[in-house]
């Protein structure tokens, strides 16, 4: 494959399965990081020890200015962007102080999750065209974002109990899918394709976190294939949509679900 691609929130979980993936079919790839400097630092080394190219980039992808300063630091230290993975994102941002339920949330809560999961990738993905489009310089290139299922169904089922944002975080993400069709419409022209993934529930530090005792076997009960995806199932896709051998697909929402 080759090329530059940005991964954002690449320091663990699914990012991190995209940029494993993504180096050994030859991208350089920088790997964004908010607060786990260690990880991307360890990802970044095991790239390299490989023989592949990787760079760690902090930058808080909902600071407008923290997402124009990592552009430049790619353009600097590994060329002319052609890939973007829009990947960081989160239902827990802020932390909530006492309950998720949209009856119990902040503003500082509902925005916050709105910016981590919608206005960041706007934001990164507005830097990402002007490099790749051919009406601006560039050579072309490909923007996945990584959504969720809770786009079509607003937010999971399955707890009441206040642990997370859901109907927000249903809500952004469903932005996130919008953003995608509106975006591959405004670039088709210009040689850029944008597709989204949904995955459903995939083994990560979030999950494990949130869920609690028994929670990946509550969760696998509502897959029809019967249990949960891993990070590197969800970066096939995205690497595929990456790729030149998805030429002709742009405006996808490709869903990861196990059937959900
Ligand atoms: P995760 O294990 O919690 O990792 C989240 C990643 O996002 C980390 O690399 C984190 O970096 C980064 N991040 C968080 N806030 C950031 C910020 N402000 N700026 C830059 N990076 C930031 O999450 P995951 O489960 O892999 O999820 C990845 C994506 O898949 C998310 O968009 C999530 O909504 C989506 N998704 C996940 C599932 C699932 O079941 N896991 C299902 C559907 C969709 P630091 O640690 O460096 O801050």
């Amino acid at each position: 494959m080759g090329g530059v691609l940005l991964v954002t929130g690449g320091s663990r979980g699914i990012g991190a399965a995209i940029c494993r993936g993504a180096a050994e079919a030859g991208y350089a790839v920088a790997i964004n990081y908010n607060s786990s400097p260690d990880a991307a630092e360890a990802l970044a080394k095991e790239i390299v020890a490989k023989g592949g190219k990787a760079i760690a980039l902090k930058a808080d992808v909902t600071q407008e200015p923290d997402v124009v300063r990592m552009f430049e630091e790619v353009d600097q230290k590994l060329g002319r962007l052609t890939a973007l993975v829009n990947n960081a994102g989160g239902s827990r941002f802020p932390a909530a102080p006492t309950g998720n339920q949209l009856v119990d949330s902040p503003m500082i809560q509902i925005d916050g999750i709105i910016a981590l999961n919608l206005t960041s990738a706007a934001y990164c993905s507005r830097e990402a065209v002007k490099r790749m489009s051919t009406g601006l310089g560039g050579t072309g290139g490909a923007i996945v974002n990584v959504s969720s299922d809770c786009a079509r169904r607003g937010g999971p089922p399955y707890r009441k109990d206040g642990v997370k944002n859901l109907v927000m975080y249903g809500a952004a993400k469903a932005g996130m899918d919008a953003l995608t069709l509106g975006l591959s419409t405004e670039v088709a022209d210009q040689g850029i394709r944008v597709n989204a993934v949904r995955p459903a529930t995939i083994v990560t530090e979030a999950h494990a976190a949130d869920g609690g005792a028994g929670h990946y076997e509550r969760m696998a009960r509502l897959i029809p294939m019967g249990r949960p995806g891993q990070p590197s199932e969800v970066a096939e896709a995205v690497l595929f949509l990456l790729s030149d051998k998805a030429s002709f697909i742009t405006a996808a929402l490709v869903d990861v679900t196990g059937g959900r």
